[in-house]
């Protein structure tokens, strides 16, 4: 109840507060601070992929500006010989204006990644957008293959549909599987924990017997535990699959997986534009922000 809201509230919270706790989820405002952090996440042993916050824009200067950032990216994360590659979202590329405009900026971030070798996750955003970003990455990684992959949510009610129409239309598929933060309509999502659960692992299954590579994106023991069991069963190589999990959450967890020999990459967001997304993930868990307020008001 409590939590709740906290959670609630957090949107009206001064950006000073939100940010004393967000820290932990964003490397920083710079493009250093995110070349900085993957330098210590691959000096760990993990793998990054390097995120720029601000989505959901119109403004088709942002778009373009957002194009020439992902650039500097790519340039340095190949002079640097960072082991990082990055993530990309519709709604950074101007989609809210027209479906061209981030066509056009998407592809020719993923063209240019492409000529460093370095590959490009499509993020999932909310489900305007499924049909699109899946479109996209099939059209785009037959242009160019292997250069790209897109992200599948297991509370869609569509997710395992998605996995064989993908999965039927291309060579390998690359997909990133997750439970998906949007909040979605009971008609088309699942909106009870269990039965997340349950989808991810049906997903995670049938995209193992398809032959996909997948970044297994998740922090919940349920999953991982689940995934272990499937990783055993199909006699999987420790190439054929990799972990995936936010900066700033559970470093227990990541220390595991690491120590275990698991490939395990780690979602690296930067960017002026932290408000949004650190709201999100304060969201996940507004228990941190919850303890130190119970703290504070009982000191
Ligand atoms: P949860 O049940 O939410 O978390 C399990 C445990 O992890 C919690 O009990 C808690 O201990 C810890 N935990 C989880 N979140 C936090 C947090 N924010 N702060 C502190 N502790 C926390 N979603 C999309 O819709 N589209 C995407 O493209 C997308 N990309 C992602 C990429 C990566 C690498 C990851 C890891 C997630 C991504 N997500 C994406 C978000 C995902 O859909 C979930 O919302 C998020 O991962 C939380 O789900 P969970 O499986 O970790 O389970």
């Amino acid at each position: 109840m409590f939590n709740t809201l906290i959670a609630n509230s957090m949107p009206y919270m001064p950006k000073a507060f939100v940010g004393f706790f967000a820290k932990r989820y964003v490397a920083g405002a710079t493009p250093e601070d995110a070349f900085s952090m993957t330098q210590a996440l691959n000096s760990e042993g993990a793998m990054g992929t390097i995120d720029l916050l601000g989505e959901f824009t119109d403004d088709i200067n942002k778009a373009k500006q957002t194009v020439e950032m992902y650039k500097l990216v790519l340039d340095n994360i190949k002079t640097k010989n960072l082991d990082t590659n990055i993530s990309i979202k519709p709604t950074a590329f101007g989609i809210l204006l027209n479906q061209e405009t981030s066509t056009k900026y998407m592809t020719e971030v993923i063209n240019y990644a492409y000529g460093k070798g370095i590959f490009v996750r499509i993020d999932m955003e909310n489900h305007p957008y499924t049909d699109y970003t899946i479109d996209l990455y099939l059209t785009l990684s037959k242009e160019m293959p292997k250069s790209c992959g897109t992200v599948l949510q297991a509370c869609l009610k569509r997710t395992q549909d998605d996995i064989k129409h993908i999965t039927a239309s291309t060579e390998q598929a690359n997909i990133r599987l997750c439970k998906g933060i949007y909040k979605e309509p009971d008609e088309i999502a699942y909106n009870n924990r269990k039965k997340v659960q349950e989808n991810f692992l049906e997903c995670l299954e049938l995209l193992f017997q398809k032959k996909a590579y997948v970044g297994i994106a998740t922090h919940d023991d349920v999953l991982i535990n689940g995934a272990m069991e499937l990783i055993k069963k199909y006699k999987l190589e420790k190439h054929e699959y990799e972990f995936q999990m936010l900066l700033g959450v559970r470093s227990e967890l990541r220390k595991r997986l690491l120590a275990e020999g698991h490939r395990l990459r780690i979602y690296t967001p930067f960017g002026e534009d932290w408000l949004p997304y650190s709201i999100r993930r304060l969201k996940e868990n507004p228990a941190i922000v919850g303890s130190a307020i119970k703290g504070f008001l009982t000191c």
